[in-house]
């Protein structure tokens, strides 16, 4: 890695006072956590249910077969090992330090929590949360857990519990856009990592964004690299936290 990058990453942190980090599904991966279409990805890997992960994770799928669905989304998000990787920490610690206002993501895992950032806008919802389909109920995650695959049902009113998750064919949540937008409207510097920015609704926000100083941490090549200040290929774990490091 790049020292004098690493310098320059920390030089522009040093100046800004509100930035916002939007992260991809990158940021997890660092953390065992599956992708959906690398080659290691969920897409790839994951044959035993003869439908695609993206199918199962449907609005529509959930509602006709929420038995595979709580099998698959047990074994693959509820009762993974994941642990927060160095990206994780090094995001927390830029909140305590006072200068990141936000962590918005992509991704549902909640890793970003367990770290201890305290502003995390989920896009697309969390694992750490499930709620009954009718009466709204929420079911603590430890009780969810303790179904171990199988469909949790409310203890209220009997009917299926979901995770507070926003599932293929649902939309985003309009209170959720509106934090992000804010929050990115807000800010005097961009960081994005782990995504390629390819796919809705990440390139969507990333316009409201009228600072100068957007920093990307991406294994591939993305099609905002030329606008970006900095470009790093490498690990973001490694990139966040030698940069956080030395603020
Ligand atoms: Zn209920």
């Amino acid at each position: 890695m790049n020292e004098k990058k690493i310098d320059k990453f920390a030089e522009m942190i040093r100046q800004s006072n509100n930035i916002v980090f939007f992260g991809g599904a990158g940021v997890s991966t660092e953390s065992g956590m599956k992708d959906y279409r690398s080659e290691d990805g969920l897409y790839n890997t994951v044959k035993q249910y003869n439908v695609p992960p993206e199918t199962i994770l449907s609005h529509s799928f959930f509602e006709r077969y929420p038995e595979i669905f709580y099998d698959f989304y047990y074994n693959y998000f509820l009762n993974t090992s994941a642990q927060p990787n160095r990206a994780h920490y090094a995001l927390a610690e830029l909140e305590k330090s006072g200068k990141l206002k936000a962590v918005i993501t992509q991704n549902i895992d909640g890793l970003h929590q367990r770290a201890g950032s305290r502003n995390v806008i989920e896009l697309h919802g969390t694992v750490l949360k499930h709620y009954c389909t009718v009466c709204k109920t929420v079911m603590p995650n430890e009780k969810v857990k303790s179904f171990a695959g199988k469909v949790p049902k409310c203890e209220k009113c009997g009917h299926i519990v979901r995770p507070d998750v926003v599932l293929y064919e649902e939309s985003l949540n309009d209170r959720v856009i509106k934090s992000a937008v804010e929050a990115i409207c807000a800010a005097d510097m961009l960081i994005i990592g782990g995504t390629s920015l390819a796919v809705y609704p990440a390139a969507n926000f990333i316009r409201y964004f009228s600072g100068e100083k957007i920093v990307l941490i991406n294994r591939d090549a993305t099609q905002y690299d030329s606008i970006a200040s900095l470009v790093f290929r490498d690990s973001i774990g490694e990139v966040m936290s030698s940069a956080v490091k030395l603020i």
